[in-house]
């Protein structure tokens, strides 16, 4: 029987079926990666461990792009910035980094505490890191007092995707010695990355974003400059120290009991990635990105990031027209739809919602959520044109969806 008002119909409508998780992270994670962490525990110094230890190990330096180590520590990102800071630099030392939005900002206060200088390149928070300004900044630099340029790849705040390679050519084209620090924290498995290629010094990531796992794991990857610093510099550290990790790590242990469940996990999201082809997984977050970039424009509202390179593959800021709140459409969305959308990060709370489209996210997942958000614009009241999801669909139907594919792997059993 349809009794109750229309808001409690439509409660009980988003009771059923699904949760819908579409913020940037934690994503949502596969059921062969649940299956996978649906075991009992072992002993972490035994030879069953060390097998697991060297597989996953292997497997993140084929995610990373690294011939070198790869570090898994028990932590969150947070974890993971820290570790690249107190394993390469010393107190006093002078750091280059950029404004791109909240996570940049995070970063800097960090490392501000924890003793560095930082020169903070000033954004708008609606585009990545200059490689122009950092090629003028490190070639002023004559005397090298800048030990490190720190850049976020994907700008989990505003939806903006840094030009690495473009910055390791600006580091290059300056002739500048500085080590080069980028946290993937949000786009490693979901966006192109090369740690070898770009000469990265030292990547950051962690598990619950791009690489569909729960929270709970950070990385570092370091190339023989980082390792290098790393032996000479004079932060102090303990639990983060690389080379206490790397000792064990050779034979697959660790130096502290490891997040052994989420081990399982992540060998099991590696092979996912393989199964479908890294470059396959990019060009789908690509496809994606552009079907909810198109939907945006129907709407007649705003996508944050103004530079149209640098358009993030893992999600898309979207901008509330003025007088409007996005943290009450957030909620309309998650009462009537069980749909959880990104907050506002720092200054733009309330300004902007985010859409996450990372990990496990496929044509029609993407089709759902878009629609969630045009039903909650309608009944949050937000001045906007219909047509959105018509216009996703359309880039969605295009050539070069993903979708089928990974529908079929995610549907596969372990
Ligand atoms: C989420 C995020 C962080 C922080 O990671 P935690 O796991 O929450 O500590 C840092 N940088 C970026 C780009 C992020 O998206």
């Amino acid at each position: 029987m349809h009794g109750g008002t229309a808001a409690e119909r439509a409660r009980s409508m988003a009771r059923s079926g699904q949760h819908f998780l579409q913020i940037p992270g934690p994503s949502p994670v596969p059921e062969r990666v649940l299956q996978a962490m649906d075991r009992q525990v072992i002993d972490h110094r035994g030879p069953e461990f060390g097998r697991l230890g060297r597989e996953v190990m292997d497997g993140c330096r084929s995610i990373f792009r690294t011939a070198g180590p790869v570090v898994i520590y028990p932590s969150s990102g947070t974890g993971a910035w820290e570790a690249a800071i107190v394993n390469t630099l010393s107190p006093g030392d002078r750091v280059l980094m950029a404004e791109t939005g909240q996570f940049a900002t995070l970063w800097r206060q960090m490392a501000a505490r924890l003793g560095l200088e930082v020169e903070f390149i000033p954004g708008d928070w609606r585009r990545g890191a200059p490689p122009d300004v950092i090629e003028a900044t490190l070639a002023s630099d004559r005397s090298h007092a800048i030990k490190a340029v720190m850049v976020v790849h994907n700008e989990t705040s505003t939806g903006a995707l840094s030009r690495v390679p473009a910055i390791r050519r600006a580091i290059d084209a300056a002739g500048h010695p500085a080590l080069f620090m980028v946290d993937t924290i949000s786009s490693l498995g979901s966006a192109d990355y090369r740690h070898d290629e770009w000469q990265v010094d030292v990547t950051i990531a962690c598990s619950q974003k791009g690489l569909m796992l729960p929270p709970g794991l950070g990385f570092n990857a370091m190339s023989e400059k980082a390792l290098a610093a790393s032996r000479t510099n004079r932060m102090p550290r303990s639990y983060w120290d690389w080379a206490e990790m790397l000792k064990p790590n050779a034979n697959g242990f660790f130096p502290y009991t490891p997040a052994t469940t989420l081990l399982y996990g992540m060998r099991e999201a590696i092979a996912i990635l393989h199964e479908e082809g890294l470059d396959a997984v990019f060009a789908r977050h690509h496809h994606l990105a552009a079907a909810t970039r198109a939907a945006v424009g129907a709407w007649g509202l705003e996508v944050l990031c103004q530079e149209e390179a640098e358009h993030s593959p893992v999600l898309t800021a979207v901008m509330m027209p003025p007088g409007h709140d996005a943290d009450h459409l957030r909620k309309v969305v998650l009462e009537s739809c069980d749909m959880s959308l990104g907050a506002g990060l720092g200054k733009l709370a309330g300004k902007v919602f985010r859409i996450g489209h990372l990990g496990a996210c496929n044509s029609l997942v993407l089709a759902g959520a878009l629609s969630g958000v045009e039903m909650g614009l309608a009944r949050a009241g937000v001045p906007h044109r219909a047509g959105g999801v018509a216009a996703a669909l359309a880039v969605l139907a295009e050539p070069g969806d993903g979708g089928l594919r990974t529908q079929e792997r995610h549907g596969k059993a372990a």
